[in-house]
């Protein structure tokens, strides 16, 4: 990690690039009835107003990149600047003040799979790939889950045999997100089924357009697709693309799942970006802000947000000293969809029929598309059944789950 500039200098720098690219936002206070009601959790557009909405923010990220800012942490040899993390910090600071286009496209790309190609991909791959990634060219996604095979990943059956410099893949994945618009995307194979299922796994890149890949929409309870089946007809990966050696494609996998769960933890979802004033205002334009199970729903609401924002400081704290994250992330990601789940329960209470039958009232319907969103956060990225044997086994050395008699 390179001494850098002052942060001063480096802010200054920061705000001179943001000054002259992106409007700053004037002082944002929530009003009741006011602006966008939206509070969805998934991505819920027309393949028109994706499109539209990723080619902005590939522009944005290109020029964010380009000044310097894309990447602020990374190794200066695949396009970083290896800053210290109180500058990537102080950035987003500084950058969460002005309106700059939604860089969600990008957050399993670089969230999870950059990670995982930094920790584990050849040097050719990681200067393939990783530049491309932080600047927004190229994108990716996580190809994970089967069918049969979710919470016990170990148990995933699509194929990957080796002929000479190239691997073939073959089998289904499914619950994709953004691989619609993915360029690559990490997929775990089974190699040696003939060995214990978490020892015959391999870990590769796919390029997502190759001949053989087939990305058919789901359609979620919603209303969107922001997730997949993808189908693999003999793919051929080049050897050079798969991440970690063969057969240690758990380790690898795991890497990904850690930064996944602090990906989601973290608060990039949800609640974590939504103010308790306008539960609060929502009770009062109701007119049940005097109920006392309202009031008692409102401070349990208040108290869990304000406890999971600690327990997340707590664990970024420990990413920042440079350890890796660890079963905290288990915590933190239970934390908010147990809260998520509050929130539906607490607007549930307060809306009644509205948040199913279109009033036209602000911030009622909409609430529906959150609603109906939380049960997928239960499960994306560790269902909170899985989470809570992680948090019991490993963070609090509770006996281990007695294993199914096969
Ligand atoms: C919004 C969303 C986005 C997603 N995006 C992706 C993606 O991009 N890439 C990808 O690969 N996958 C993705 N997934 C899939 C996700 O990782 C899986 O759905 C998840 O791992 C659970 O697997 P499953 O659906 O097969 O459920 P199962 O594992 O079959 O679980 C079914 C039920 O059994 C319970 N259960 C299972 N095992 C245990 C146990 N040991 N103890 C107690 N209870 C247990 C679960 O908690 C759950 O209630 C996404 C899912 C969602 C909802």
């Amino acid at each position: 990690m390179s001494e850098g500039p002052p942060l001063e200098n480096f802010l200054a720098e920061a705000k001179g690039f943001l000054d002259s690219n992106a409007n700053a936002r004037g002082e944002s206070r929530f009003v009741w009835g006011e602006g966008s009601d939206r509070v969805g959790v998934l991505e819920e557009k027309s393949p028109d107003q994706e499109r539209a909405e990723i080619d902005e923010a590939k522009i944005w990220k290109a020029k964010e990149f380009d000044a310097g800012f894309g990447w602020i942490t990374g190794p200066t040899e695949y396009g970083g600047r290896a800053l210290p993390s109180n500058f990537e910090r102080s950035y987003q600071a500084l950058a969460a003040k002005y309106s700059t286009p939604s860089t969600t496209p990008f957050g399993i790309s670089l969230g999870m799979v950059a990670p995982t190609i930094l920790a584990h991909g050849i040097v050719d791959v990681r200067e393939q790939y990783l530049e491309s990634m932080y600047r927004g060219d190229v994108i990716g996604c996580q190809l994970f889950s089967e069918p049969i095979a979710g919470s016990d990943l170990a148990g995933i059956q699509t194929r990957a045999i080796r002929d000479g410099d190239e691997w073939r893949l073959t089998g289904q994945k499914v619950w994709t997100s953004n691989a619609q618009y993915s360029d690559v995307g990490e997929i775990i194979t089974r190699t040696s089924p003939d060995k214990p299922k978490h020892k015959g796994l391999t870990m590769f890149l796919v390029d997502m357009r190759a001949p053989g890949v087939e990305i058919r929409p789901l359609r979620q309870m919603t209303g969107g697709a922001s997730f997949n089946e993808v189908f693999f007809e003999d793919v051929r990966v080049p050897d050079s693309h798969r991440l970690g050696d063969v057969d240690e494609g758990w380790t690898v996998a795991l890497t990904t799942l850690m930064n996944e769960r602090a990906a989601i933890g973290g608060g990039g979802a949800g609640v974590g970006t939504m103010s308790m004033t306008r539960f609060l205002e929502m009770a009062r334009y109701y007119g049940v802000d005097g109920d006392p199970l309202i009031r008692q729903a409102l401070a349990d609401v208040y108290i869990r947000m304000s406890v999971s924002g600690y327990t997340n400081q707590r664990a970024m704290a420990k990413i920042r000293s440079g350890q890796l994250p660890g079963p905290e992330m288990s915590i933190a990601k239970l934390a908010l969809t147990q809260n998520m789940q509050k929130v539906a329960q607490l607007v549930s209470d307060i809306l009644g029929p509205r948040l199913v039958a279109d009033s036209g009232d602000w911030g009622a319907y909409a609430f529906g598309e959150f609603v109906l969103g939380v049960p997928g956060m239960r499960v994306a990225g560790g269902t909170d059944e899985v989470m809570r044997n992680i948090v019991g086994e490993r963070v609090l050395g509770l006996p281990k789950e007695p294993k199914p008699l096969s």
